[in-house]
């Protein structure tokens, strides 16, 4: 008998269509990655739910930690596993769902129960209504006032019956992360500043089946053990684990800035840079086969973000730029952030590339044809070309629950 089964459950929204089985098989391939290095004895798929099996030595927070980061999951819930094959399977269920729903607060209940191993003697109906009636029994001997109601009740008592040993009972529902599975939706490519915003974005993302690659740019000035970097890197550390594996390309960005105040109109600087990081996550996209670009823009929140300079600056690619973030406050980026643990990593002091050489008046409102014009002394393709050249990449891998670098190529100097 398992020491521990874990029942998963997903959303149906995302099975329509012909999708079905890749969807499925993307979820239990990022469960089993998830999971790994733990005892896990087989993950079973009855159906519309996932049953996952844990041997000897299993430890439920750990299991439960490595499922909260995996997209695709509704919702989930720990079984309570009783042996099967006894005297009366169905005295046995009625007494372990009493069990388990006994500290529950409820005033309607329903039991349902899924038979996946047609060789249980009992259809699920007749599961239902014996154990539905155990638990009424119960709860008029507690003087307890909960009735049975089918349609809505406020609590439902699952009941599992797989083929082996056991049989599983459940009725404490603990939210998933919502979301489709993992590295169903194609590449795509986010600038990550070590700010709060892009890491969000990021996240927002991942979680519709992106997988994503990172861009961060640094330099400015920062002084030896300033720099960004490491936060850049601390942020991937924690993103990783919710797709899997990532890349992080660290671009050094101070002779470009340096070559953009040399060149350009003061006021139009911000606005140059994001062209510039634009273009060369544009070109590091296309190499890696991503279809989008990511940033954490969120509009009105600083003067680089209104819709005029947001526009101006998205004029410099033809790739799709998604801001995931344009529409959301401050506040709740920042809520968003502490709960995917981003929050303490970007709170970090460290030296953004972006404040130094900041204009004393930045405009607020500039065009695509402005900005062009603010160009045109420079060498945009050179100046491209320098920072992929420069660049460094990691390669961050997600396995028994750590997060590892694998590889880094070109040592980033910073
Ligand atoms: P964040 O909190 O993500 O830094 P922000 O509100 O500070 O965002 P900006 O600094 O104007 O806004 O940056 C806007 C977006 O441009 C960021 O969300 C990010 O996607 C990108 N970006 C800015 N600086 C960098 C950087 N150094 N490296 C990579 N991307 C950057
Ligand atoms: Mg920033």
């Amino acid at each position: 008998m398992p020491k521990l089964v874990i029942v998963v459950h997903y959303h149906e929204i995302w099975l329509k269509g012909g999708n079905r089985r890749f969807f499925l098989s993307k979820l239990h391939m990022a469960l089993k990655r998830a999971l790994d290095g733990l005892p896990v004895e087989r993950i079973l798929r009855p159906g519309d739910r996932l049953l996952i099996e844990f041997g000897e030595g299993a430890s439920v927070e750990e299991a439960v930690a490595r499922i909260e980061r995996v997209f695709g999951v509704a919702f989930y819930a720990v079984a309570r596993v009783v042996p099967r094959g006894g005297d009366d399977d169905l005295a046995t269920l009625g007494r372990a769902a009493w069990e388990e729903v006994r500290g529950e607060k409820f005033s309607t209940f329903a039991v349902r129960s899924k038979r996946s191993d047609k060789s249980f003697p009992h259809p699920s109906t007749k599961i239902d209504t014996s154990v539905g009636q155990y638990l009424v029994d119960q709860l008029r001997v507690e003087g307890r006032a909960a009735r049975v109601k089918l349609n809505d009740p406020e609590l439902t008592c699952r009941i599992e019956i797989p083929p082996g040993p056991s049989l599983l009972v459940y009725a404490r529902k603990i939210p998933g992360a919502g979301g489709l599975p993992p590295n169903t939706a194609g590449r795509m490519t986010c600038l990550l500043s070590g700010g709060f915003d892009s890491a969000v974005a990021a996240h927002k993302m991942m979680k519709r089946g992106a997988h994503l690659s990172f861009v961060h740019f640094w330099g400015g000035g920062a002084r030896p053990g300033e720099s960004s970097v490491h936060v850049a890197r601390n942020l991937v550390r924690q993103l990783v684990p919710w797709q899997l594996s990532a890349k992080l390309y660290l671009v050094p960005f101070e002779p470009i800035q340096r070559e953009i105040v040399a060149r350009a109109p003061e006021e139009f600087r911000i606005l140059l840079y994001r062209r510039m990081m634009l273009r060369i996550a544009e070109r590091i996209a296309r190499s890696g086969r991503s279809l989008g670009l990511i940033t954490g823009d969120s509009l009105g929140q600083v003067a680089s973000q209104t819709l005029r300079n947001m526009a101006a600056v998205g004029d410099a690619i033809r790739m799709p730029l998604y801001r995931p973030l344009a529409g959301d406050d401050k506040l709740e980026i920042m809520a968003a952030a502490e709960k995917i643990g981003t929050y303490a990593i970007s709170a970090e002091p460290f030296h953004d590339c972006c404040p130094i050489f900041l204009p004393r008046n930045p405009a607020l409102h500039s065009s695509p044809e402005e900005l062009d014009r603010a160009e045109s002394a420079m060498d945009v393709e050179a100046l491209v070309r320098q920072g992929i050249e420069n660049m460094a990449t990691e390669r961050y891998r997600y396995s028994a629950g750590r997060v590892e670098k694998v590889e880094s190529f070109k040592s980033a100097t910073a």
